[in-house]
């Protein structure tokens, strides 16, 4: 009887682990199925690019996956149900929800905007967190072009309020942008980098309002802790992301945001045969937990494709290690800062700007489809046999 891997989310996480481990593991032992809400790989982090009008390159999931023997279901998962191991999946075709069994599941379902924590920013605030919203943002600004003028606002000055508000603004010249943020945009960057993004802001012609904290969002206008209102024909809502109520639904332990919390191999710490990563997971990084980005989703994919291998073939898993390095932050096509970090995410002195950071972060962005494509492991490790007498679905724990 075969071991049955599900991963659910075909993000940067889910997609790195399903296919390294399929490159790590005997088919014969070890069948994987990759869960997804659609058959595209989704660039996230390029979607206010895609917001502010620009084209992304097509990625079909199945072609990422050519070779690996990896299948693909696309579905919305709807619920897991963890003592009966088993995940119910809704797809287009069937009328009731397929039910897949798994013998270890990966939880990589990622995030989405946090349209929840403001009045109104479901109803009347758009976003450039999954590629829906993004596209209709994309069409709205497209009509307010059309009309020759208006007012686009963007509530976050965080890394996505901060990309997205740059990017608008040298798309559309002919819209008046500001952003809307508690603090000054990227207050935690290094004098130098902060110093940079104000100068872009400036040349772009984007009016920053900060000081004061959003209350709600209403047709047509935004307001504010001060008691003011500020009119806005279109609002962007990138302030913070939230992850799928799933994980705690199901049982398992999550922290305060939701997120799956895992130990140093990225296993649950409620659930044995359960492993969270990406958005969707908080794991320890030296004194602080993974930040919600591709640097840290990527890694955690591939990591956990190894740990899995190793527990299914009798090795002794490694712990995840993390060193961010840097933050890369478009400010439209033509510029970008590149905060150089501490292992720990906080920045140093040293930053990259203007064109070599452009160019740095385009190839950065590039090499993770590369590796998305190519997860290793470098060399090739030879797949190994599962260790007999590994536990399929319902039998115990792998950790023996
Ligand atoms: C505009 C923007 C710019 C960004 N820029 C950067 C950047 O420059 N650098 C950086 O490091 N990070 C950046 N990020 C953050 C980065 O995109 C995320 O941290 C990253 O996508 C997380 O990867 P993930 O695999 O955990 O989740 P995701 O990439 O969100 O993938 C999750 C997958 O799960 C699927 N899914 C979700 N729910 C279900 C369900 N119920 N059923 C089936 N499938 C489901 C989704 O469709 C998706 O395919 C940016 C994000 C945005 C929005």
């Amino acid at each position: 009887m075969t071991h049955h891997l599900v991963v659910l989310g075909a993000g940067y996480a889910g997609l790195a682990a399903a296919s390294r481990a399929a490159r790590r593991l005997h088919s014969s032992d070890v069948r994987i199925t990759l869960i997804n809400s659609g058959d595209r790989f989704v660039e996230r982090i390029r979607l206010h690019q895609l917001a502010a009008g620009q084209a992304l390159r097509e990625y079909p999931i199945r072609s990422l996956l050519a070779g690996t023997g990896v299948t693909l279901l696309v579905g919305s998962v709807q619920s897991i149900d963890a003592a009966a191991q088993r995940i119910e999946v809704q797809t287009s075709q069937a009328t009731s929800p397929v039910e897949v069994d798994y013998d270890t599941l990966v939880f990589a379902l990622g995030s989405r905007a946090d349209v929840s924590a403001v009045p109104g920013v479901a109803e009347y605030a758009h976003s450039v967190a999954d590629a829906g919203s993004a596209i209709r943002l994309r069409n709205q600004l497209a009509a307010l072009d059309a009309a020759g003028a208006g007012t686009v606002t963007v509530v976050g000055g965080g890394l996505t309020g901060i990309e997205t508000t740059a990017e608008l603004a040298e798309s559309h010249p002919a819209l008046r942008v500001q952003v809307v943020n508690d603090v000054a945009p990227g207050n935690w960057l290094s004098h130098r980098a902060q110093q940079h993004v104000h100068q872009a802001f400036d040349r772009l012609g984007i009016d920053v309002r900060s000081g004061t904290v959003v209350h709600g969002v209403q047709p047509g206008r935004i307001l504010l802790s001060t008691g003011e209102q500020l009119a806005a024909d279109v609002i962007v809502w990138a302030a913070g992301f939230r992850v799928s109520e799933l994980a705690a639904t199901a049982g398992f332990t999550v922290d305060g945001r939701g997120r799956m919390a895992v130990d140093r191999t990225l296993r649950s710490v409620s659930d044995p045969n359960v492993y969270g990563i990406g958005d969707a997971a908080a794991a320890q990084v030296g004194d602080a937990v993974t930040r919600m980005c591709c640097q840290t989703s990527l890694p955690m994919g591939q990591h956990v494709a190894d740990v899995i291998a190793d527990q299914l073939t009798g090795r002794t898993p490694t712990p995840f290690r993390l060193r961010y390095v840097w933050q890369n932050i478009s400010l439209g096509r033509r510029d970008a800062v590149t905060q150089f970090t501490h292992a720990d995410d906080s920045p140093r002195a040293a930053t990259l700007r203007g064109r070599p950071a452009t160019l740095f972060k385009e190839g950065i962005s590039r090499g993770v489809m590369v590796a998305l494509r190519h997860p290793g492991p470098y060399p090739p490790a030879v797949r190994r046999r599962a260790a007999t007498g590994q536990p399929n679905r319902g039998q115990e724990s792998l950790e023996k």
